[in-house]
């Protein structure tokens, strides 16, 4: 399959969560790099949201979600668009880290596993270690 197909489907499942630009645009790089089935688990579930907001005073962040199923919880990623002040190496992390959440459905990669050091153990396979 074209890289140029596997980009525009991105673009398009992206378009539909109208994000801002600068988080669009990281959130397709990191989408671009993980592994098909990843990638696959996140694009391919009707209960996946992702949204970003602007933090500041007085701002009530209202999170969409679908309803749970049973035994079925929804997923969400949020992301702040203030990360647009961030070195890129930590935003493709951030995100990395939160979709990394999201495939592991907060849990540890096995039982007893911290789901942060998960997390980061998992971005760092797709190519996004935390910056140090
Ligand atoms: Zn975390």
């Amino acid at each position: 399959m074209a890289l140029s197909s596997i980009d525009h489907d991105i673009d398009r499942w992206l378009a539909g969560f109208r994000l801002d630009a600068f988080v669009h645009r990281h959130a397709a790089i990191v989408l671009t790099h993980l592994p098909a089935a990843v990638r696959e688990d996140l694009m391919g579930d009707p209960n996946f949201h992702l949204c970003d907001y602007e933090p500041g005073p007085g701002v009530v962040m209202y999170v969409p979600a679908a309803a749970p199923g049973r035994n079925r919880a929804s997923r969400s990623v949020v992301l702040k668009r203030t990360l647009r002040h961030r070195p890129a190496a930590f935003v493709t992390w951030l995100i990395a880290h939160e979709f990394a959440h999201a495939h592991l459905r907060h849990a540890g990669r096995w039982p007893g596993e911290d789901p942060e050091l998960a997390a980061d153990g998992l971005a760092a396979t797709w190519g996004f270690p935390k910056p140090r």
